[in-house]
Formats: structure tokens, C-alpha cells, sequence
């Protein structure tokens, strides 16, 4: 058997800085690479001008960064960039490979996947090391269960993509020091099948719910669209953002943007409020980083008000409009004083 030695993470460049995603892979991948007792390195695809930011990974946790920069990696290209990381990781041979699962990262880790015969394992939200055999146990909520599957890999590395927002980003050392590399690419790596014809930017999406800090969220339990309306008031008054379970998108009382959870987005709010929301593990999936929950079901058995910090045991159709009436008086009286 081969010899692979340390923790990789791809490093992520968005076309002006690096994104953010880069950083919470940083902080998880220094804490296995301490676990395993080897160094963490960053395999950096991008353009000249990255330089910089690059050498700065150094700073937030990584030992080695390898840094590939030519002016065709200035626009993303999946094969090419698959080609070239696929390369890197054949000559260093790190033991597990960690990719964000955003739409660069899941465009790349397949095909490298694809390229080196290895196995995946996507949208990980946890990591455990099996000391005995220094296995990566891989933690991803099931396909269709309620449960959290953990996965081990046959091969090496053990490759994983991960959950944005998932963990929290690392924080800048400067006195921290490392290896930064210059990574020189064969010039039969650097040709892709693809030609860009035009950029045109992509629409944004409409609302980012993941930088909340107030989050009022609702589920099937409202009803109607017409109540769930109602918590885009409740947002306002409280300066927060709507969140919604999936069966509501899928009703269309919500755009997707608004999906909390393994299909949507993971939240991080100091108060989240679930109104009419059972609280499958799909959809608390992207609760993890609520500090304040709060939980307004009829049903006190429902896992979402097991979970909550205040459960509240009421119809939603009674209390929702209440809670907006009250706040709204609340906030006339503040005005007035
Ligand atoms: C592969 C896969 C991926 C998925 N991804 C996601 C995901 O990302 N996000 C997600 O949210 N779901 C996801 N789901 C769906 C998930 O499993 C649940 O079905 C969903 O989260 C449940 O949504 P809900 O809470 O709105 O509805 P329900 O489970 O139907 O819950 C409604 C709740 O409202 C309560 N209620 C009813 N009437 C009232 C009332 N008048 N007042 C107060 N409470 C009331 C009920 O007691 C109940 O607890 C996924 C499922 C699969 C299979």
C-alpha cells in the first residue's frame, strides 16, 4: 500500500477573493490534520493576482498551500481545474481530500473522483477519526431516512465534499508560518475543451438567509401561503429573514432561496422561530449554529419542540398574527417615547 501522508482542502477562488467556504474547510482540516499528527495543506487554483490572498492561507491554519496560478485558471473550467487537481493530488498523495460543497467544489470533486477511481462521499456535515486504522468517518444525514449515515472510503484519498456554513471559519494568525509553493503545472494540463463564449453575471439570488441574525421559519403547519405570508411582516419588524421547510418551497409559498436544511441552506441566527415546522432531521441539518430556538407547533411531541430552547404549544393561526399585533404596538410605543 501506498504511502499517503496529511489533509488537503481545496481552496476556493471566487474570480476577485477567496471564498469564505475556503476558511471553515481550513479550521475542520486543521483539526483532523492536529488529530492525525500531519500537516494541512491547500491545493489553490486561480489567476496571478490571487497570489496574495493565497499566501495568506498560511495565516488561517494551513502548513503547506500549493498554489497553481496561470491566466487560463482565472476563469473556472471544470475539466481543466479537475485535471490539474487530480495531478496534485496523484503526486502528493495527501490521505483525505475535503472539497466545499458549493457549485465549484461539487463540479470538481466528482470528476477528480472520476479521474483517480476513488470514492466520494458528498455533502458531509461532521468528521470523526477512527484512530485504530486512521480511517475519516464521513457524516452526512441519509438519502430518504432519518438518520445520520457514517461513511468510510475503500480508497485513498478519502475524498469528501462539505456543507457550506457547516463549521465555523478559521481566524486569522499572522504570526503563524508555513510552506507556500508555487505549484508548476505541465503545459498538456493547462488546455481545456472549453471555450468560454460570454460572462453575463448570474442572477443573485433573491434573499441570503444565511447571514440572518433573526430567522422566523415556517412549515406546512401554517396552512395556507397566505399565512405563511404573514412571517415576511414578522421578518420586517424584527429585522430578520423568512426561512421554510422544503414541502413549502415545493408548495410554492417560498422560493427555494428561502430552504432551510440538507436541500437548502444552512442558518446560523442568534433567535430562530419555527412556526408549524416538525423538525425532521433534514431540515435540522441546517440548524446547527441557532443559538436561540424557539418552537410554536400543536404538538408537543413534535421533534422541533423537543429541541427547542422555548416550546411553545399553540395553533400557529392564533398565535402568529398575535405575536405581529403585539410587536407592532411595542414598536408605535418605543416610537412615541
Ligand atoms: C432527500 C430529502 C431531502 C430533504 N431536504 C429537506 C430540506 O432541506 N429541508 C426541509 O425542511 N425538509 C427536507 N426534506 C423533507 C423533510 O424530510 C420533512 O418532510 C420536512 O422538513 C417537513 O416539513 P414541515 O415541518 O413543514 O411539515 P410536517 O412534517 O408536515 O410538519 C408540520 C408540523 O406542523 C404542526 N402543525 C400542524 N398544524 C398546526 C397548527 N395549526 N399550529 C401549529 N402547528 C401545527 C404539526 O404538528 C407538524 O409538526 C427532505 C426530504 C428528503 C427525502
Amino acid at each position: 500500500m501506498e504511502n499517503y501522508q496529511g489533509v488537503f482542502i481545496f481552496g476556493e477562488w471566487t474570480g476577485s477573493e477567496i471564498h469564505e467556504v475556503t476558511y471553515e474547510l481550513l479550521n475542520e482540516g486543521r483539526r483532523l490534520a492536529d488529530e492525525l499528527n500531519v500537516p494541512l495543506g491547500v491545493i489553490f487554483l486561480g489567476p496571478e493576482e490571487a497570489l496574495s490572498q493565497a499566501k495568506e492561507l498560511i495565516f488561517y491554519g494551513a502548513d503547506i498551500v500549493l498554489a497553481a496560478l496561470y491566466p487560463e485558471l482565472s476563469s473556472f473550467k471544470d475539466d481543466l481545474y479537475a485535471q490539474i487537481v487530480a495531478h496534485i493530488i496523484q503526486e502528493k498523495k495527501p490521505e483525505v481530500m475535503l472539497f466545499p460543497a458549493t457549485s465549484m467544489g461539487q463540479a470538481v470533486a466528482p470528476r477528480v473522483a472520476g479521474l483517480l477511481k476513488l470514492g466520494l462521499t458528498a455533502h458531509c456535515i461532521a468528521f470523526e477519526i477512527r484512530q485504530e486504522d486512521r480511517a475519516l468517518i464521513q457524516i452526512r444525514p441519509s438519502f430518504g431516512e432519518e438518520i445520520m449515515a457514517r461513511i468510510t472510503s475503500r480508497t485513498k484519498p478519502q475524498m469528501a465534499t462539505v456543507r457550506p456554513g457547516v463549521f465555523p471559519a478559521a481566524k486569522k494568525d499572522e504570526t503563524r508560518t508555513g510552506e507556500f509553493i508555487k505549484y508548476e503545472v505541465p503545459e498538456k494540463l493547462r488546455q481545456s475543451a472549453i471555450e468560454i463564449v460570454e460572462k453575463r453575471p448570474s442572477d443573485k439570488p433573491e434573499v441570503d438567509i444565511t447571514r440572518a441574525q433573526v430567522i422566523v421559519a415556517g412549515g406546512r403547519g401554517l396552512g395556507s401561503k397566505e399565512l405563511f405570508g404573514k412571517l415576511f411582516e414578522l421578518a420586517e419588524l424584527l429585522d430578520g429573514a423568512v426561512g421554510a421547510t422544503r414541502p413549502v418551497c415545493h408548495l410554492g409559498w417560498a422560493s427555494e432561496d428561502h430552504m432551510i436544511g440538507v436541500s437548502g441552506v444552512n442558518v446560523s441566527p442568534k433567535l430562530y422561530i419555527g412556526f408549524g415546522i416538525s423538525g425532521a432531521l433534514h431540515h435540522m441539518v441546517g440548524l446547527q449554529g441557532v443559538d436561540t430556538l424557539v418552537a410554536v407547533n400543536i404538538d408537543k411531541e413534535a421533534p422541533l419542540m423537543k429541541r427547542a430552547d422555548i416550546a411553545v404549544q399553540a395553533d400557529v393561526k392564533e398565535v402568529l398574527p398575535l405575536f405581529i399585533k403585539k410587536l407592532k404596538k411595542l414598536k408605535s410605543q418605543k416610537e412615541d417615547d
